[in-house]
């Protein structure tokens, strides 16, 4: 075998509840992931050396050496086999980068699939897991894929039974925002209004929307403790979020630290029907539909993880 191609999906977070800033600089977090069908794919050469090439939208953004966050993952999994085993990685983007849909780190899951099976290193779901909470911590999410509740810095993952598909559009926007930058702005908004934060709290009412598939009850739901600073960095993002509204859909929603912008909607036609009307608007660079939950990098059924069927 020559080379491994893995598909490895983006996320976007059914609820972002950030907790206080913690002593380590990082924020405990409850964050509701739910894995959409937009892909990258990453292919795992055999080679003498480690390398990447990406190739797609913006691709020229992305880091080639060792900030990447897949070679990265190759390298810590070649560590961990104790081999001087390396790879070229190709990686393929469709994910907006720096979009706050965890394209880096669904690069970073599908190269450590790649390569596991590239290497024949035979190592469990649990082990990559484990490397992957390494990483970064959207990075075992992507292993898995479906819908989950992460808890710590969001790497503790319980997965959570959908009780159906979900339909998206989401609204991508010129240029990124930094995921650094947008929680420090949380932080300031919050220090300067003297807000007490407490832990963050798992929604209910939304875990119940998921679990019965029930779209209008969880476009009511959908929340982002985020979303302020990221429109706070970048005004236009409220006329975006306005625009999916008025057009009907059942909720709107900055897409993790952003600017990405998704919308939940109805109904597949529903999905195509607002993408075409937000393509043709000037609030924003381009529009996609999609729908969720989907598989992970490892390719388990989306409910798997939750129901143990794995
Ligand atoms: P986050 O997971 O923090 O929400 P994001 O979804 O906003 O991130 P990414 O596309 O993951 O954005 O990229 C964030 C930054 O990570 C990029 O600006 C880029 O410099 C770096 N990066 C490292 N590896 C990759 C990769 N394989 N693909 C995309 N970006 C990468």
């Amino acid at each position: 075998m020559d080379s491994v191609t893995v598909r490895v999906p983006a996320k976007v977070n059914l609820q972002l509840a950030v907790g206080p800033l913690r002593d380590d600089g990082y924020h405990d977090l409850v964050n509701i992931f739910h894995a959409v069908s937009i892909y990258d794919h990453v292919t795992a050469t055999a080679a003498g050396s480690f390398s990447t090439e990406v190739i797609g939208d913006r691709s020229e953004e992305v880091p080639l050496g060792d900030d990447n966050l897949a070679i990265r993952a190759a390298r810590a999994l070649a560590e961990r086999a104790g081999r001087p085993l390396a790879a070229r990685l190709t990686i393929r983007k469709s994910i907006p980068v720096a979009g706050g849909m965890a394209g880096g780190s669904a690069d970073a899951a599908g190269a450590l699939v790649a390569c596991n099976e590239l290497w024949k290193l035979g190592l469990s779901s649990a082990e990559l897991l484990e490397i992957a909470a390494g990483i970064g911590s959207d990075v075992p999410f992507a292993l898995f894929g479906g819908t989950a509740v992460g808890t710590g810095r969001g790497e503790k993952l319980t997965g959570v039974t959908t009780g159906g598909r979900f339909h998206w559009v989401f609204a991508l926007a010129e240029g990124g925002l930094s995921t650094p930058a947008v929680y420090g702005r949380c932080d300031r908004l919050r220090e300067s209004r003297g807000e007490r934060v407490g832990p963050p709290r798992e929604s209910t009412a939304l875990m119940a929307a998921v679990r019965d598939g029930d779209a209008d009850a969880l476009g009511a739901e959908l929340t982002n403790d985020l979303q302020e600073a990221a429109v706070d960095l970048r005004p236009s993002l409220a006329a975006t979020l306005d625009a999916g509204r008025e057009r009907g859909a059942l909720g709107a929603i900055v897409s993790g630290s952003g600017p990405t912008c998704a919308f939940l909607v109805a109904s597949e036609s529903g999905a195509d029907d607002l993408r075409s009307a937000l393509t043709g608007s000037a609030v924003c660079r381009a529009a996609v539909t999609a729908h969720g939950p989907v598989r992970g990098a490892l390719g388990y059924e989306p409910d798997a993880v939750a129901s143990g069927r794995r």
